[in-house]
């Protein structure tokens, strides 16, 4: 199989067993994992804030930082294909008790003039606007990277209102990559951040959430509520320093292997693509002949897997597991298929 459904079924290197076999490791409600303790450290170091927490998943590191920044009855403004709105099963309403305010960006991003605009007045009517979220690299927009201009810009807005900005950085390190830009440079225009270890990284397990000292306390709370205080988690936090450490200039191989489909796929009957707009390692493609439920059932039969992005859209998402080689092979059944 050629798996190129998500970046997130990239398997644990043999470096990441050897760390999680040899891990030191303590009990991390009680603060006692020296393992856990050291990704927290590198991971705030890389993203230059004050501290950070290990969470089990990107879901849960963006529910504890709406948790932790946002009472009951507020609101949350943030883009309306972001993960948050679209993919935590209406985890924000369920768990937080907030509505979003979505706004229709370009290429993920939406302008400071609208996150100005979106920000409630003081008024017995109105929800107080509690926070701003931003994702970046922007996965439903196609790996887009959020240019770090407009990243300031809405974080002046947010400082201007006194409204936390959470960066929703489930893809950080792509965008990095990809503008050269330090993932601590677009760290720096939101006040928390959240990464995602097992994406492109290729961790088994884990994302960490980065912020003010006080915050991460209150955020460590939330996380023990929702039942995410792990015991000996050295042995995910193992793998979880390998990936930061070891597996983020690679993620430029990644790129080239999207930019390198997107090419050919753009020159094939029946898709509808722009291959300059696919900066990162994300390609989202339209399909003019036949449905997105058909083009994906026949490339399954055919050895190679991809994700329904809607009605017409897929997504083919590159990563540590596939070479330049399955990409060509990838292609070929492509081509098979859709002039078939
Ligand atoms: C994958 C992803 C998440 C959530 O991560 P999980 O670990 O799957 O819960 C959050 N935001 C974005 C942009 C993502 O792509």
């Amino acid at each position: 199989m050629i798996d190129l459904r998500s970046d997130t079924v990239t398997k644990p290197t043999a470096a990441m067993r050897r760390a999680m076999r040899e891990a030191e490791v303590g009990d991390d409600v009680y603060g006692e994992d020296p393992t856990v303790n050291r990704l927290q450290e590198l991971a705030a170091e890389m993203l230059g804030k004050e501290d950070a927490l290990l969470v089990t998943s990107g879901t849960q590191g963006n529910q504890v930082s709406i948790l932790t920044h946002c009472r009951p009855g507020s609101e949350v403004i943030l883009e309306a294909e972001s993960h948050i709105n679209c993919y935590e099963a209406g985890a924000a309403a369920a768990l937080a008790g907030v509505q979003f305010c979505a706004l229709q960006g370009e290429r993920g991003a939406f302008s400071a003039a609208q996150a100005a605009a979106a920000v409630r007045e003081e008024n017995i009517h109105y929800p107080p606007t509690a926070l701003i979220c931003l994702e970046n690299t922007h996965n439903r927009a196609g790996g887009a990277v959020i240019p770090l201009e407009k990243m300031e810009a809405v974080y002046r807005v947010a400082h201007e209102r006194k409204i936390p900005l959470h960066l929703d950085g489930a893809r950080l390190f792509n965008a990095a990559v990809a503008s050269g830009v330090p993932a601590r440079g677009f760290a720096a225009c939101a006040d928390t951040v959240q990464i995602c270890l097992s994406k492109g990284l290729a961790a088994p397990v884990g994302s960490v959430i980065a912020g003010p000292r006080d915050w991460i306390k209150e955020a460590r709370r939330w996380r023990k509520r929702l039942g995410g205080g792990m015991r000996q988690a050295g042995v995910i936090a193992a793998p979880g320093i390998v990936a930061l450490q070891t597996m983020v200039e690679r993620l430029a191989e990644d790129h080239a292997n999207a930019r390198y489909m997107a090419e050919r796929l753009a020159g094939l009957p029946g898709l509808r693509l722009d291959p300059a707009a696919v900066e990162t390692n994300i390609v989202v493609a339209e399909l003019t002949n036949m449905t997105a439920f058909q083009f994906v059932d026949s490339l399954k039969t055919r050895g190679v897997l991809v994700t329904r992005f809607g009605p017409q859209k897929v997504r083919f998402n590159t990563h540590k597991d596939i070479s330049r080689r399955d990409v060509a092979r990838a292609l070929k059944i492509i081509k098979e298929i859709l002039i078939s």
